[in-house]
């Protein structure tokens, strides 16, 4: 597609970079400091964000609770022993997998594959947008008339390369 050609609506898609993220190198004083309430600085969270009570769990692993949206969600710091460093990590809320870091999104937080399945489960819209506009580039490359040109389950790979179009460009 040639720069500055746009077919259709402008669609936004989101990507982690438009979240506040959290690291967990940054939480690594808390594995010393005494229990109790803690706030995060930064201007880029909201106050429900930025609020934690620190607490321990029995088996020793310090967990630290925010309450968003009158929900509580436990990041638990995890330090892992096989790392000579040991490098510290924060479990994300919803699939409990230590991760290096953490992303802020509307009610909680999240890591970026849950975030990407929670986006990915309402995207239903946008990706009949998308085969709708791949529908309508294939007809501009191979015209109207050619059989498989709205069936999306074949390959445009094994079509002929139209004719105007040198091959080097095509294979891009
Ligand atoms: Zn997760």
């Amino acid at each position: 597609m040639p720069k500055g050609h746009h077919y259709g609506r402008t669609q936004t898609i989101a990507y982690t970079s438009e979240y506040h993220r959290i690291q967990a190198n940054l939480f690594k004083s808390l594995l010393t400091k005494p229990l109790g309430n803690y706030s995060i600085s930064s201007d880029d969270l909201n106050n429900e964000h930025r609020k934690f009570k620190l607490t321990t769990l029995e088996c020793g692993v310090r967990l630290m609770t925010f309450t968003i949206n009158d929900k509580p969600h436990k990041i638990a710091l995890i330090v892992d022993k096989r790392s000579a460093s040991n490098k510290l990590y924060i479990s994300c809320p919803y699939c409990q997998k230590q991760r290096q870091s953490l992303y802020a999104i509307k009610y909680t937080y999240g890591c970026r594959q849950c975030i990407g399945l929670h986006y990915a489960s309402q995207s239903e819209r946008p990706n009949k947008r998308l085969m709708r506009r791949i529908r309508k580039l294939r007809k501009e490359l191979w015209g109207y008339d050619w059989p498989d040109v709205n069936n999306m389950f074949e390959n445009v790979y094994y079509w002929p390369k139209p004719k105007w179009m040198r091959r080097k460009t095509f294979n891009l």
